[in-house]
């Protein structure tokens, strides 16, 4: 089989022919006329000691090319010997018939890169074209990584990269340096730029900078349904054709126009569409005679970066765009350009007396609105009247803040409330395979675990599946409704109190669901202080892991006030984290700089599909992680609570046998070395031992109570909450393994506060870029959860 690669990825010894060269100027010149032309066989000799630069054979020389040039350069990669042998020896060009039918049974693969403004529907895009399941929500930051997905259409591979929403390739959020970074180092073949067509003339401002760079891009103009029912025309193939890229309506949401602009993709690709042609958005005869000088300038150094055209490096460098300066002090004539550079922006500020990159917007803008001008009518249909009306509604002042509360309420009403049903239900059937295996199997340790360790750990966290996918359906719904941006806009004035964005609101109230995405969507926020701030406190947002520990406690020991002590708990967690705000405000970053500039997308109503998608991909990350981490858990526990087991007891009698074994067990031994700690909070060694193996994930602590409170046959049909009760009758303390009110109180206030799970600390040490903050983050919220504990437990204990 045959496959387009690029050359740098073939081995010593491989053969291949060139079906492509990219790249710019000096480098491509240089190319061609070493010969290196479509049709041209290359032979790889060797890699140098360090692996690069690597050796080949053209022709009959030899040439080394880096990998970084390399990367340029597409190859039908050819495998059969005998066609091997031959292209080696003769070496001669081969005409397109030839390198069809070498490449006949190719696989040609293109790679897209999804660019565009946050919001404009480029994950919406991405999933419906990869059939992927990523996360869509109406306001921006929701993606903050690159996500891949592949699929094959018209005999092409497609590898689409959506990534991050930036507003231009500027190198101010981390966004916008994420996407410049992956332009600048990944080959994406083609661009393809979703535009958001209700709002062209700010999305465009993006395209403008693609076509800057000088390379091959395709326009999604995405939100088409909108635009349609504002009544507005557009003439997309004359405004395409002026600015040299091909545009094609879409709506992401449906799928309509998707195969079109595939379609379109593969022509771009192809070189075979006609509207493909570089433009200059023109700046102003001042500024361009600027640009041109410094063009020359870079052309003349040989180690230019490939990836970016030398026009878009000259006018990042007026603006003062400090990555391409270093770039461009990276270059043996570095030093000089930037000298140049420093020249033509004082003389340009001394003309204009302007801000050279206001200018620079400036004229880039006025080029948009010349373009549109002669291709767009806009409609006399009022534009997003719905969207006036429900904010008038969502951010007045009477208003805003009761019915965010009525909001907030309801979703904490439907999790627990309506959940309770579904939960009811798999709790019996839980309890009916636990009574099952015991009527069925053999006494045995076989029974025993898949009875005890199984059914009694899995089981206890699978009961919660329902609030977890009512939890997340509803901030789903928020996310795409755009309700939540007008959270983070009503809350930014308390966000402020204590220091944070309202933009930080966001990624706390995700913490709800769980904190790692929710660690991971700090990166929206532009302020390096309040970014960490959010982070470190987003711990402190109860997550759905830590919710089945609530129900069961709650519904076990406090049922008369279930909800007091469910909003208390949210509370408290909510309250921790603002006194931890304040003090990392007032003591380690003291200022914050950047203002508060948010985009309120339009109101859009959620779509039930990806609102389910969402869910059911939360739904299943939950199950598997019952079958994987939390069965293992389950059984480890179950295990150590089980041996060691003296020999010649035999389960005729039960009851006593438990008693033996459960204060003999490896696992007992481990509970009483850390009881002491944990004694001063009301823990029996039992509560001590599902904290502990509470760690890793909080959800092993109720497969933990689980294992720990199995009966025996008597009580098997009996609930996990009936027996965490049944042993806290008035028998002396040292043997009571049962909770009381006040140590099940004092308990789930330290679940709710004690050290983030591993996956959040290891997200606190990937987003902070150090584990130091990783290492904060456990000492100080344990410290805080032991506190926290103990005092309740003491007022608690003196109060009932
Ligand atoms: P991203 O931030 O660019 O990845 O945008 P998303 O894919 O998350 O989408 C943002 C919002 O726009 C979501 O609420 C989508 O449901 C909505 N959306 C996406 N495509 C379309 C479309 O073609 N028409 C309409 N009306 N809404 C869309
Ligand atoms: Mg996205």
């Amino acid at each position: 089989m045959n496959n387009t690669v690029k050359l740098s990825q073939l081995l010593p010894g491989d053969t291949c022919v060139v079906s492509k060269v990219h790249g710019h100027g000096a480098f491509r010149k240089r190319v061609l006329e070493m010969g290196i032309i479509k049709g041209r066989p290359i032979q790889v000799l060797l890699q140098a000691p360090l692996n690069d630069p690597v050796k080949y054979r053209v022709m009959d020389y030899e040439v080394s090319l880096r990998r970084s040039e390399a990367d340029l350069i597409e190859v039908t990669e050819v495998t059969d010997p005998q066609q091997k042998h031959e292209l080696v020896s003769t070496g001669t060009v081969l005409c397109d018939e030839t390198l069809q039918t070498i490449g006949s049974h190719s696989h040609k693969v293109i790679n897209v890169a999804l660019i565009g403004n946050p919001n404009c529907g480029k994950t919406s895009l991405f999933n419906i074209a990869s059939g992927a399941k990523e996360h869509v929500g109406n306001y921006s930051g929701v993606t903050v990584d690159a996500k891949t997905g592949h699929f094959r259409y018209n005999g092409y591979r497609f590898n689409f990269v959506d990534l991050p929403g930036t507003y231009s390739l500027a190198s101010y959020s981390p966004e916008e340096l994420y996407v410049r970074e992956y332009l600048r180092d990944e080959s994406a073949d083609i661009i393809l730029n979703v535009v958001d067509a209700s709002n062209l003339e700010r999305n465009l401002y993006l395209t403008t900078e693609l076509i800057d760079m000088d390379r091959r891009v395709v326009i999604a103009l995405n939100m088409y349904d909108e635009l349609r029912r504002r009544g507005d025309e557009l003439d997309y193939e004359a405004l395409g054709r002026m600015i040299g890229v091909p545009m094609v309506p879409v709506i992401a949401r449906t799928g309509e126009g998707v195969n079109k602009l595939l379609d379109t993709v593969i022509a771009t690709f192809e070189g075979k569409h006609s509207d493909v042609r570089h433009v200059h958005v023109s700046l102003g005869p001042d500024m361009e005679a600027a640009v041109r000088k410094l063009i020359d300038r870079l052309k003349e150094c040989e180690n230019m970066h490939h990836h970016f055209s030398p026009r878009y490096v000259a006018i990042k460098l007026l603006e003062g765009d400090t990555m391409s300066e270093k770039m461009v002090r990276n270059l043996k004539e570095g030093t000089t350009i930037l000298e140049l550079r420093d020249i033509l922006r004082k003389h340009l500020e001394d003309m204009t007396q302007q801000d050279i990159s206001a200018d620079i917007a400036a004229n880039k803008y006025g080029f948009i609105a010349g373009a549109l001008a002669e291709t767009f009518m806009p409609g006399n249909k009022e534009s997003n009247q719905s969207t006036r009306i429900m904010d008038a509604l969502a951010t007045s002042k009477l208003l805003g803040f009761p019915l965010f509360i009525a909001i907030m309420c309801f979703i904490f009403w439907a999790t627990f409330y309506i959940g309770q049903y579904p939960m009811d239900w798999i709790e019996s059937g839980v309890s009916a395979l636990s009574l099952l295996t015991h009527s069925y199997l053999s006494a045995g340790p076989v029974r025993d675990m898949i009875a005890d360790g199984i059914i009694g750990g899995v089981g206890g966290v699978i009961v919660f599946l329902p609030n977890i996918l009512i939890l997340y359906f509803c901030i789903s719904f928020m996310e795409d409704s755009g309700y939540m941006a007008r959270a983070a806009f009503i809350m930014d004035k308390l966000m402020h109190k204590i220091g944070l964005h309202g933009k930080s609101f966001i990624p706390l109230v995700m913490g709800f669901g769980c904190n790692v995405p929710a660690i991971t969507a700090s990166r929206a926020i532009e302020s390096k202080s309040s970014r960490l701030i959010t982070i470190l406190i987003n711990p402190f947002m109860s997550c759905s892991a830590r919710l089945p520990i609530y129900v069961l406690m709650v519904g076990t020991f406090f049922p008369a006030h279930a909800s007091l002590v469910f909003i208390g708990l949210y509370l408290t967690g909510i309250l921790m984290a603002v006194i931890t705000a304040k003090l990392l405000r007032k003591s380690l970053f003291k200022k914050d700089e950047t203002p508060f500039v948010m985009e309120l997308p339009p109101y859009r109503v959620p779509t039930l599909k990806a609102s389910l998608r969402h869910t059911w991909g939360k739904g299943e990350q939950y199950l598997k992680k019952m079958g994987g981490p939390i069965l293992i858990a389950s059984i480890l526990v179950w295990a150590l609570n089980y041996f060691p087991r003296p020999a010649d007891i035999h389960d005729t009698n039960g009851a006593a046998q438990q008693e033996t074994v459960s204060n003999d067990s490896y696992l007992y031994r481990i509970g009483k070395a850390v009881t002491p700690v944990l004694e001063p909070l009301g823990f029996n060694w039992k509560a001590t031992v599902a904290a502990v193996a509470g760690v890793p994930a909080k959800e092993i602590v109720v497969s933990t109570l689980g294992v720990l409170y199995t009966g025996d046959e008597a009580t098997a049909e009996s609930t996990l909450a009936e027996r965490l009760k049944a042993d806290n009758g008035e028998s002396s303390e040292a043997s009571n393994d049962g909770f009381t009110s006040a140590s099940a109180l004092s308990f789930l206030v330290f679940i709710l506060l004690y050290c983030p799970c591993t996956a959040t600390v290891t997200a606190i040490a990937r987003e902070t870029g150090s584990w130091r903050w990783s290492a904060f983050s456990v000492f100080y919220n344990t410290a805080v959860a032991w506190l926290a504990s103990w005092l309740v437990f003491t007022v608690t204990r003196m109060i009932l």
